[in-house]
């Protein structure tokens, strides 16, 4: 049976983009048609400036925020990075497979790098070897699948490179997987800049919608959306109109239709501004009822990520401790 391996990190609030772009797909088909492993990759978060009390209130968080989206802990594995040890382990591994070159050539190394030196921040090295850990993440399952948005697929090629040359330097252990972006909603741009996608770890949230935003919230973000300049009607066009083109993304992934179409039945940027709020509020709604059930009973999500972690280490195991007997340790 395919098995799929995916994450999210516990950075920021989850946002409208980590939705869209993964976590509904993981709840709506990925659980349902392979074996899957979901994790709050929790040792990610600590790549950048951080305050242990939020990342760890974040994790507990987002865990929630994935079983209100849908995720099923009866059907699919929902667990936290760092309580499970494999992953360090391999990553260390990745570490000695990997090139300096490589790491360092990742886009969003160099755009987080670019930010935490514009801030007068340090560098830390964990940002650099990120796609270290991130290979182990996916390696030490065997996922053959990683369903992520086009943000991360760069690392999830690296991911592939470093399987097969492990492979072939020191014999077959590793799956090599692929990434699997979705079709539509692939990368949320933020409202207010519709040249950057809607990430939850930047510091302006004006341009973007959370998950538990309240629904008068995500109407004003939106209605408030930077569009373009062009007149003659309501054009999909990603590069000559990104933010008319971003929220005909978002609306027609809410509403299954395709963007293309969207763009005819509109004539003004008021009426597609309010439909999308409309629709984003409504498509938050069950999943913030039910985010509001699981906060109500915290000792239920402890459990999911205790028998998560167990079910994920019992899995990653031998694999890692084949890795280990196969480079001479
Ligand atoms: P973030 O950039 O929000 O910190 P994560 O690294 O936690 O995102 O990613 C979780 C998942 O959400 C990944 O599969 C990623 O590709 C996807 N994702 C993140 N931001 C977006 C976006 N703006 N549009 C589409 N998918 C996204």
């Amino acid at each position: 049976m395919t098995r799929i391996f995916s994450g999210v990190k516990p950075t920021g609030h989850l946002t409208l983009g980590n939705y869209l772009g993964a976590i509904r797909r993981w709840a709506d088909e990925d659980q349902h048609r392979a074996e899957s492993l979901f994790c709050v990759v929790d040792l990610h978060a600590l790549t950048v400036d951080h305050d242990p009390a939020r990342v760890r209130r974040l994790t507990r968080q987002a865990a929630g925020l994935l079983l209100a989206a849908g995720l099923d802990p009866q059907v699919c594995t929902v667990f936290v990075q760092s309580h499970v040890d494999e992953h360090a382990r391999l990553s260390y591994v990745m570490e000695c497979v990997a090139t300096d070159g490589e790491m360092r050539r990742m886009i969003q190394y160099k755009e987080k790098t670019a930010r935490a030196q514009a801030a007068g921040q340090g560098v830390r090295l964990s940002l650099l070897t990120y796609p270290a850990l991130m290979a182990a993440d996916i390696l030490a399952y065997g996922a053959d699948e990683v369903p992520v948005g086009d943000d991360q697929t760069q690392h999830v090629e690296l991911t592939r490179t470093l399987a097969e040359r492990f492979n072939q330097r020191y014999g077959h252990t590793f799956v090599v997987p692929r990434a699997t972006p979705p079709a539509v909603a692939a990368r949320v741009m933020d409202l207010q800049d519709p040249t950057g996608k809607m990430g939850k770890s930047h510091d302006a949230t004006a341009g973007i919608i959370y998950l538990l935003d309240e629904p008068a919230t995500i109407t004003k973000k939106v209605m408030r959306a930077v569009t373009d300049s062009g007149t003659g009607g309501v054009e999909y066009d990603r590069a000559e109109r990104p933010g008319v083109a971003n929220l005909l993304d978002i609306l027609a992934a809410c509403t299954g239709k395709e963007p293309q179409t969207l763009a005819d039945d509109y004539d003004s940027y008021g009426a597609l501004k309010r439909d999308t709020a409309e629709a984003v509020v409504e498509l938050l709604r069950p999943l913030q009822a039910r985010h509001a059930e699981f906060s109500a009973d915290p000792s239920y999500v402890d459990g999911v990520l205790r028998d998560g972690a167990a079910a994920a280490r019992a899995l990653a195991r031998p694999t890692v401790d084949a890795a280990y007997r196969a480079i001479g340790l």
